[in-house]
């Protein structure tokens, strides 16, 4: 099973991404987009929110370019990183804490503690998994972006929060308050998201991804319920963990679309009529979207995430799941 390889696209020729400009979200919010395209490992959305005592950064993506981004960033505001924040334990999204560290030793880190499961399990079996893929290339530079995953996991507690998020509220972080918000067993077994009523902008890390949701080790029917949960926050911009900010009309095409590919795959249609499904849906949100790269990734997710067998999706879900209505 292949499923953090993102549909065996890693074993394409690697290629090297633009990376698009800086942008302002809101008034002290910056987002530094991750990229997401054929071939590679994408990096996740970073956002960069300036609190009282310096940044505050939101997800840190994976490669060292990306990561660079953030450190220059940070060198030019001529302001310190005074906290993390990561969404989830995705290495697209935590990969480029170690780094942020070494420039930053005082730098406090804020996630789940769900990183502790995926450690002993998921990303142990996805090292073995590049370990053989090692074994078996013949293409240095994927051989070397297999080495690149090895040595983010093997960065090991320097991944690691040092401040718990164990339940939602108001948390103080780098003196500036946001509201802090727990999700169990939607995108991972512990994602967070958070809101800043200030200028109303939710960063949603991977509770929202385009160009399709990715559920390697989601368990969709909680999603469901947690997008549900995201559509009562009285957000003006969402900043999605992969794909462009998205005003609150475009969130609701997101959901509707999610809602609807996930009826499809516990229906007896096609796999090609959910994928079809899902590029219709999302269209107004899929403009800047390879379709085949699109169908690619919907139809791996249809086969390997939605309809794998139940024992798998209710693992992921846990015992006490609640129902998808
Ligand atoms: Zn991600």
């Amino acid at each position: 099973m292949r499923t953090v390889l993102f549909a065996g696209l890693a074993a394409l020729v690697p290629v090297q991404a633009g990376a698009a400009a800086v942008t302002a979200v809101a008034p002290g919010i910056d987002l530094i987009p991750g990229t997401f395209v054929p071939g590679r490992q994408p990096d996740g959305n970073s956002l960069v929110f300036r609190a009282a005592d310096g940044l505050v950064v939101f997800d840190t993506g994976r490669h060292r370019e990306h990561t660079q981004r953030i450190l220059d960033y940070a060198r030019d505001a001529k302001l310190p990183i005074k906290a993390v924040i990561n969404s989830h334990w995705h290495l697209d999204h935590i990969g480029g804490n170690p780094r942020i560290r070494a420039a930053y030793p005082v730098v406090r880190v804020y996630a789940s503690s769900a990183i502790d499961g995926a450690m002993g399990g998921f990303l142990a079996n996805y090292r073995r998994q590049l370990v053989e893929a090692i074994a078996q290339t013949k293409e240095e530079k994927t051989a070397q972006s297999y080495r690149d995953e090895i040595a983010i996991i093997d960065a090991g507690r320097a991944l690691y929060p040092d401040e718990l998020i164990a339940r939602s509220g108001t948390r103080r972080i780098a003196g500036r308050d946001f509201d802090v918000h727990l999700q169990a067993r939607a995108v991972t077994a512990g994602d967070v998201w958070v809101y800043d009523p200030a200028t109303r902008t939710l960063a949603a890390g991977d509770l929202v991804t385009l160009p399709v949701p990715l559920f390697d080790t989601a368990c969709p029917a909680r999603w469901k319920s947690a997008l549900a949960d995201l559509g009562r926050v009285p957000f003006k911009t969402l900043v999605p963990g992969h794909g462009a900010p998205l005003q609150r009309a475009q969130f609701e095409v997101y959901r509707r679309g999610y809602g609807n590919l996930l009826d499809c795959a516990a229906s007896g249609r096609d796999r090609n009529a959910c994928i079809d499904g899902w590029l219709a849906d999302a269209k107004p949100l899929l403009t800047d979207a390879d379709p085949g790269f699109v169908r690619t990734l919907a139809g791996y997710y249809v086969d390997n995430a939605l309809r794998a067998p139940k024992a798998k999706i209710d693992a992921l879900c846990g015992a006490d799941a609640r129902p998808s209505h």
